[in-house]
């Protein structure tokens, strides 16, 4: 037993092992351990610690669990898919419960348990130590309303084919069919994914807390709505304050990157251009583009002559047109990672071409950077709606009759952002909203309230 006097209340922080799950959750344990009252750890699969290697994680504390793929993680099992979750599911409880054994008898007992709805069990687990609780929800209020709406049959079960019933509450925008996430439309879906999505809420209506990435002003029909239904507050955006002041840090690292991100040579690429003249181009982490795509994003930059930044995973590499490389030598900067915060934050990005996963969408708008959306999958296309016709920071490529993305469409689509009409408009909204991202994480505002109330409700433990 280590001599330990530490007074502070101890949340453990836990999230799903996915990029885009890891980073807001770890913002999130950032933004609590900034708290001298708290005490945070976040809590990373063996898999995420070994290949990640967390590094300026600050104030907050790392502990590993198990996910019955410490050797290989998801990839080494099919990826993010049914037989993955399995393992998760089956390993995760028992894993977790040691940890907050082990973290007791070390003398700090954990006194609450953020988890990512992605992980509903972790409800039982942390009850089981006498914790208390709260789900994290990683999507937008609008998709949690979306997901609310069709648990409780108020939207026909996938395959959706027609259009919404226009009542809906909490959804001021009306959504076409292409709009909804695509779990709820697709026909052929991967295994497990339905069901890790509509279990977030299970267990919502016992739970203490419910905590959305998001900001009120962003949604506040959909934020009251999830109010309304589970007790959600949004506490979001969680991004560091440096990024939401927009000045770039000094800690290149403050990341915990499942890829190794390329961050002087980004920056050194970036700083030697102007202002508002680079196109950036990252569709996530997970998302695999076809080759067809690939060649029309990749003609699509080409034809656009503007520089470009553009993240291509290693693994997707192969499908980039033979000579590319070559021939975008001089005009575009391939990574196959950066830090997407700095980069977001340079004063060179004059947009950002993207998937429109959540985290990637709130960090643009929260950084003031114009968007052009070429969704993929599951929540991006409800995400592409709002940037454009709600949000209005941006543009939504229109697919061609095969779903693609062709090159005239997406070099329209920057063009317009980046020197149209609307050029300034865009710009403008776009900075408006990342003031008041500013505003509901600075002292009273809307989300500094929300995780205030959240952390009061843990008394003094002594
Ligand atoms: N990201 C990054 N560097 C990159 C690409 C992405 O740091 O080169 C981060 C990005 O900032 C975001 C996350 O990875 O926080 C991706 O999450 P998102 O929800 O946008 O998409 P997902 O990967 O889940 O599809």
């Amino acid at each position: 037993m280590v001599n330990y006097s530490d007074h502070r209340i101890h949340i453990l922080v836990l999230p799903y092992p996915s990029q885009g799950h890891i980073n807001p959750l770890f913002q999130f344990a950032k933004v609590l351990a900034g708290h001298s009252s708290v005490r945070c750890t976040l809590a990373v699969t063996r898999f995420v610690a070994s290949s990640a290697r967390p590094a300026a994680t600050g104030s907050v504390h790392i502990a590993v669990f198990s996910d019955g793929c410490d050797d290989v993680g998801p990839d080494g099992v099919g990826g993010h898919r049914g037989p993955y979750f399995e393992r998760l599911n089956a390993a995760g409880p028992g894993s977790v419960d040691q940890l907050l054994r082990s973290e007791s008898e070390l003398g700090r007992p954990v006194h609450g348990v953020v988890y990512d709805a992605f992980l509903p069990w972790a409800q039982g687990v942390a009850r089981r130590h006498g914790a208390a609780c709260a789900a994290f929800l990683t999507q937008t209020c609008a998709v949690d309303v979306l997901y609310t709406h069709l648990r409780a049959g108020r939207i026909p079960p996938p395959p959706v084919r027609e259009e919404l019933p226009p009542e809906l509450d909490g959804l001021p925008s009306q959504l076409e069919l292409t709009d909804l996430p695509t779990f709820m439309v697709d026909k052929n879906l991967p295994p497990g994914l339905l069901e890790l999505l509509m279990n977030q809420f299970v267990g919502l209506d016992t739970v203490d807390h419910v905590l959305v990435n998001s900001f009120y002003d962003l949604e506040p029909q959909e934020a009251d709505y999830l109010t309304s239904a589970w007790g959600a507050k949004t506490v979001g955006p969680t991004m560091p304050s440096v990024y939401l002041d927009n000045r770039l840090p000094n800690d290149a690292s403050c990341g915990i990157h499942l890829h190794t991100p390329k961050t002087f040579e980004t920056k050194a690429w970036l700083d030697a251009h102007p202002s508002l003249s680079v196109v950036y181009v990252s569709f996530g982490s997970i998302a695999s583009l076809s080759s067809k795509q690939m060649t029309e994003v990749a003609e699509g930059l080409y034809n656009i002559d503007k520089p470009f930044l553009w993240v291509v995973r290693a693994k997707e590499t192969s499908k980039l047109p033979a000579t590319f490389a070559d021939k975008a030598k001089g005009r575009g900067l391939i990574v196959p990672w950066c830090s997407q915060l700095e980069v977001l934050a340079h004063p060179s990005i004059g947009c950002f071409v993207t998937h429109c996963g959540w985290n990637s969408t709130l960090e643009a708008i929260s950084s003031g950077v114009p968007i052009v959306a070429m969704p993929h999958w599951s929540d991006q296309p409800t995400n592409a709606k709002y940037v454009q016709d709600v949000w209005r920071v941006g543009v939504r490529v229109p697919p061609d009759s095969q779903g693609v993305m062709r090159r005239e469409e997406i070099e329209v689509c920057v063009r317009q952002v980046m020197e149209g009409e609307l050029r300034e408009e865009f710009k403008i909204r776009a900075l408006e909203w990342s003031k008041k991202a500013k505003k509901a994480m600075s002292k009273g505002g809307s989300s500094d309230i929300n995780i205030s109330d959240f952390l009061s409700k843990f008394g003094h433990h002594k």
